[in-house]
C-alpha cells in the first residue's frame, strides 16, 4: 500500500497476483472501520518491482508526485485459491497481515466509471475504469473510527510524504524497464550543513580524542578485522569462532554525509564486529526483529522477523510457541556475537530486540518512554521533554537511561523486574508521561489524529506492547552517514552540542572507548516501578 500524492492524494492498494501487482487507487485510503466503505478505482496492473518503491515520480510523468510505502506485509485470499479469477469476477476477500492493515478486507466491483480519472495520477482518457468498494469486515482487527491519515509515516523509512518529497532517495522513471526504473537521486556532496562526523560529540572533539578509532577494539579482534579488509568482494570470514559467508562487501549501504566516503557493507560489518559483544548483552534471550535494507539505506527496507530457512544451523533461534496470526514462528536470538554479524551480512542494518525475553514473551522487563517529535517539534522542545522526564524519574528514584535515536527523537529505557504485564507497564508509562506532558501542554499532543496533533510531540507509551520494539542501543539507522542510536549521560541533556543524529558508526567507537557503555545500567532488571500518586 503506497500513499501517493499525484494530482490528488490517494492510496494505492496492491496485491501480488499471478506475477503482477493488481492495483486499486483508493482516494480516501483504507480503513479498519467496518462501518465505512471506501471507493476504489481498479487501475492497471503494476510491475512487481514497484511494490516497495518510495521516492518521487518526475512531474509530467505518469503519476508524477511523491510516494511512500505506507504499509507492507503478506496476504492470503479467503474463500478462493484463484484470486486472479476472483478479481475478474468482481469480488475478492483477503486477509491482510500488514504493519498497519490487518484482518479481512473485501474488494467488490460496483460498476464502471463514467469517464477517466482514476484516483489521481492516472493516465486517464481510456474510457473509464472499474469502480470498486473496499471495506473491512467485522473481526478482531476492526477498529471503529480508524483513519489512515492518523498513521502518515512510511513503514520502511519512517518518513512522511513531505519528508520524502523534500529529500527523495529514489525516483521512478517509468520510461525505463521496471527493473531499472527505480533510480537513485543524485545527492549533492557540497551541502551547506557540512558538520562533520564528530559534530555534537564532545568527546570526539575534545583533546586526545583524535587517536585511533579502533583503540577500543579487543586485540584479538584485530586479526579478524584485518582478514575482513583483505577479503575481496566476499568470501568466508572467520570471526568470533564462526565461519561466516559474507557477500557484496563493497556495496554502498549508506549514502555519505557531506565530505565523507559512503558507508559500505564492509564498514557495517567492521562496526558490527566492534559492538557485537556489547549488543549480546542487550539482545541475548530476546527475539530479534531485523529491519533489513538489502539495497542500502537509500532504498526501502523490510521488517524481517522470521529467520529464513537457509540460515546457518548454528544460529541461535527461538521457535515462538504461541505465534499469533501474522506473527513469525522462528526468530533469531543474538546469543553470541557472530549471530549479529550474520544479521548484518543479511542486510539487517537496524536491530530491534523484544522488550520481553523468550521464556516469558508476555512479560516485559523494560518500560519504554518514546519521545516522538512532531513535525513542529524542535530539538530544544524535545530536550525540554527529556529533562522533565529526567526530573520525574529522579524524583521517583527510578533508574533509567536515555539514548538518542540517530534520527530526530530520544528514548528512555527503564529496566524492571519481570512481573507486571505489558498493560500495567504501559499504564504506568502513560500516567508518568501525562503528568510530565501537563507541565508543557503546548509541546505535547495526545491526539492520534496527526492533523489535530498540530505538529506537536507525542509521548508514545503505546510502545509497551508484546512484539513492539524500539531500536537497540548502538544500532545503525537507515540514513546518510550511518547514524547510530547512541546512549547518553543524563547530564548531556544540558550540553548545547548534543544532537539526536550526530553519532555515526564511524564516530561512536571512540565515544565508547572514552565513556564506556553509558547504557550499561539498564541491564540490571532489579527494580519495581513505584506507584504513582
Ligand atoms: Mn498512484
Amino acid at each position: 500500500m503506497q500513499r501517493h500524492r499525484a494530482r490528488r492524494l490517494h492510496y494505492d492498494f496492491r496485491l501480488e497476483i499471478d506475477g503482477v501487482l493488481a492495483s486499486w487507487a483508493v482516494p480516501k485510503g483504507p480503513t479498519l472501520d467496518p462501518g465505512v466503505r471506501r471507493a476504489a478505482i481498479h487501475v492497471e496492473d503494476h510491475p512487481l518491482e514497484y511494490f516497495d518503491f518510495e521516492g518521487v515520480i518526475p512531474a509530467g510523468e505518469y503519476g508524477g508526485g511523491d510516494v511512500i510505502v505506507w504499509d507492507l506485509g503478506s496476504w492470503e485470499p479467503h474463500g478462493t485459491d484463484d484470486p486472479g479469477a476472483a478479481v475478474a469476477a468482481g469480488e475478492l476477500h483477503v486477509d491482510l497481515h500488514g504493519e498497519k492493515l490487518r484482518g479481512r478486507f473485501v474488494l467488490i466491483r460496483t460498476g464502471r466509471g463514467r469517464s477517466a480519472g482514476g484516483g489521481g495520477g492516472g493516465a486517464g482518457g481510456d474510457g473509464g475504469k472499474e469502480q470498486w468498494l473496499l471495506l473491512h469486515k467485522h473481526d478482531d482487527d476492526a477498529i471503529e473510527g480508524w483513519d489512515p491519515e492518523d498513521h502518515p509515516r512510511s513503514v520502511l523509512s519512517g518518513r512522511t510524504n513531505d519528508e520524502v518529497r523534500a529529500d527523495p532517495y529514489r525516483q521512478w522513471r517509468s520510461g525505463l524497464p521496471a527493473d531499472q526504473a527505480s533510480q537513485p537521486v543524485r545527492r549533492s556532496a557540497a551541502s551547506p550543513q557540512a558538520a562533520g562526523p564528530g559534530a555534537g560529540d564532545p568527546e570526539a572533539a575534545g583533546p586526545g580524542a583524535a587517536g585511533s578509532a579502533r583503540r577500543h577494539i579487543d586485540p584479538a579482534r584485530e586479526a579478524e578485522l584485518l582478514a575482513l579488509d583483505t577479503l575481496g568482494s566476499g568470501g568466508m570470514w572467520e570471526v568470533f569462532g564462526r565461519q561466516l559467508r559474507v557477500t557484496n562487501l563493497d556495496k554502498v549501504l549508506f549514502p555519505p554525509l557531506p565530505g565523507e566516503e559512503p558507508v559500505t557493507k564492509r564498514d557495517l560489518l567492521r562496526y558490527s564486529a566492534t559492538v557485537a559483544p556489547l549488543l549480546v548483552s542487550y539482545l541475548a534471550g530476546r527475539a530479534l526483529n531485523m529491519h533489513r535494507f538489502p539495497n542500502g539505506a537509500g532504498s526501502p527496507g523490510f521488517w524481517h522477523k522470521e529467520l529464513p530457512s537457509h540460515a546457518p544451523k548454528w544460529l541461535p533461534r527461538w521457535d515462538n510457541p504461541e505465534a499469533k496470526a501474522g506473527e513469525s514462528r522462528t526468530y533469531l536470538v543474538v546469543e553470541e556475537p557472530a549471530a549479529l554479524l550474520w544479521a548484518a551480512n543479511f542486510g539487517a542494518i537496524e536491530w530491534h530486540g523484544w522488550t520481553s525475553r523468550v521464556d516469558r514473551p508476555d512479560l516485559p522487563d523494560y518500560a519504554l518512554i518514546d519521545l516522538d517529535p512532531g513535525e513542529g517539534t524542535s530539538w530544544e522542545d524535545l530536550l525540554i521533554l527529556a529533562r522533565l522526564h529526567r526530573t520525574a524519574l529522579d524524583h521517583l528514584g527510578v533508574r533509567a537511561r536515555a539514548k538518542v535515536t540517530g534520527r530526530r527523537g530520544m528514548q528512555i529505557w527503564i529496566p524492571i523486574e519481570r512481573g507486571p504485564t505489558f498493560e500495567a507497564t504501559r499504564g504506568w508509562v502513560e500516567q508518568l508521561s501525562r503528568t510530565v506532558g501537563a507541565v508543557v501542554p503546548e509541546l505535547v499532543s495526545w491526539k492520534w489524529n496527526v492533523t489535530e496533533r498540530g505538529g506537536r510531540a507525542r509521548l508514545d507509551y503505546t510502545q509497551n506492547v508484546r512484539n513492539k520494539t524500539l531500536v537497540a542501543p548502538y544500532s545503525p539507522r537507515p540514513a546518510p552517514g550511518a547514524p547510530v542510536s547512541a546512549p547518553i549521560d543524563w547530564e548531556e541533556l544540558d550540553d548545547p552540542d548534543l544532537r539526536p543524529d550526530a553519532f555515526t558508526i564511524r564516530s561512536v567507537g571512540s565515544r565508547i572507548a572514552e565513556r564506556g557503555d553509558l547504557f550499561d545500567p539498564v541491564l540490571d532488571h532489579d527494580q519495581r516501578l513505584p506507584p504513582l500518586a
